[in-house]
């Protein structure tokens, strides 16, 4: 996770978040170099086991994958704010100290370093959610979304910001993946609908950001895993722990066109 951030600014030309210390995530760097517009689309929670278990359920995000994918890794805790601040930090909590939603960033983000190049970013998602209380409220613009959670709700926000004006760097989170999880658990397939619905929206997006000269990163801010004793009527799905199914994500990617 701690390589997004400079694989995100060596694409757009920036330099990169000053407590970013890891290297690019090199076929990325190589792929979208010169990269003028760059969004990142995160299905929260979709990690790795989910998507083991469900891909073929998302022929859209499946046939990227199928061209393009690698393993990324969250870090710990294996947590939403930790780790979509990793993401815009390249730096672990200890260093951007943003432990919840609300609190301030502790070192420079791509916020910060787009801003400094002259150009614009937004956040967009859900209200109540990290990207209301973090990635809009950080951002240049937020896109977000007060009473429709589902993700063709949170796809067409983007799509109309971004008719008003294409920032340079957009972070996107699909939160009701997560929430799905949470309530049924990753294996369940009660979640099999919104992940159907996540698919659906991605592929109306995609093309619409790569046809306008925006290349998409797509990846999981982190897992979850299956409860071994749910609490009857209690979640049935969680995370933030130090093990493959929370930490293991897919990450794919879509060059502009
Ligand atoms: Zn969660």
């Amino acid at each position: 996770m701690k390589s997004v951030a400079p694989t995100v600014s060596v694409v757009l030309g920036l330099d990169r978040p000053a407590a970013a210390a890891d290297d690019p995530i090199a076929p990325i760097a190589v792929n979208l170099a010169g990269s003028r517009h760059l969004a990142i689309l995160a299905p929260d929670a979709l990690g790795l086991h989910p998507w083991r278990l469900w891909k073929h359920k998302m022929p859209f995000l499946f046939s990227l994958h199928k061209k393009k994918s690698i393993l990324l890794e969250a870090i710990m805790p294996s947590n939403t704010p930790v780790n979509f601040a990793c993401m815009l930090t390249g730096a672990e909590l200890a260093v951007h100290g943003m432990q919840t939603r609300e609190m301030d960033f502790k070192c420079e983000t791509i916020f910060d370093v787009v801003r400094r190049a002259g150009g614009k970013s937004a956040g967009a998602g859900q209200k109540g959610k990290t990207a209301g209380l973090l990635l809009g409220r950080c951002a240049d613009f937020a896109w977000i979304s007060t009473d429709d959670w589902h993700p063709a709700a949170i796809s067409c926000l983007v799509l109309e910001g971004f008719e008003r004006e294409v920032p340079m760097f957009m972070i996107v989170q699909y939160a009701s993946v997560d929430s799905f999880f949470h309530k049924y658990g990753p294996s369940n397939p009660a979640v099999v609908p919104i992940l159907e619905e996540m698919d659906l929206s991605l592929q109306e997006l995609v093309p619409r950001l790569s046809g306008a000269g925006v290349d998409v990163i797509i990846l999981a801010d982190h897992g979850q895993h299956d409860i071994p004793d749910p609490v009857p009527g209690g979640n049935r799905g969680t995370h933030s722990t130090d093990c493959p199914e929370d930490r293991l994500v897919p990450c794919t990617w879509v060059k502009r066109r």
